[in-house]
């Protein structure tokens, strides 16, 4: 590993009640190891029976709306920021769903429940195709995607103890 400051090799120093840190000796400073963090949104249409999912990348499997916090923002701008971005559209409210850490990428993944006040929809080039999927279908359609349907899943656990 090498410092992201000077490109410096790290080596390994003690440091207490943390243990052996990463440690640049040219900055004098101790690398702590990050994660990446993102935001992934369930989409709900008005009267919550229908979720939005996309295709991207030229991939055809569903996935959600999702993009990485910059520096600087919250969780929550970052979801308004993104949905702005991909689809067009604002949420008129935002409520946490679960948080899943995704080791590919070293991202860890917030996942909200977004409602809309309507169904229309501005996506950018980004997403290739979107879809409005009937709830009872939603498990299904999103079966390929490893952390969405882990998300989606949570969703309806919520919602049936709600019930
Ligand atoms: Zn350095």
């Amino acid at each position: 590993m090498y410092c992201s400051k000077c490109g410096n090799v790290l080596e390994k120093k003690f440091l207490e009640k943390e243990g052996m840190i990463n440690f640049c000796s040219s900055c004098n400073e101790y690398v702590f190891d990050r994660t990446n963090v993102a935001v992934s949104m369930i989409i709900l249409n008005p009267d919550e029976t229908k979720m939005l999912f996309i295709k991207q990348y030229g991939k055809d499997k569903f996935i959600l709306v999702a993009g990485y916090t910059n520096p600087g923002e919250s969780l929550e701008h970052t979801v308004y920021r993104e949905m702005g971005e991909e689809i067009g559209r604002y949420p008129k409210s935002i409520e946490f769903n679960m948080s899943k850490y995704f080791a590919p990428s070293n991202t860890l993944i917030s996942n909200f429940i977004c409602k809309l006040t309507s169904m229309d929809i501005f996506p950018n080039e980004e997403i290739d195709y979107y879809e409005w999927i009937p709830l009872e279908e939603a498990n299904e359609k999103i079966a390929q995607a490893r952390l969405a349907r882990e998300f989606v899943k949570e969703f309806f656990n919520k919602r049936k103890k709600l019930n």
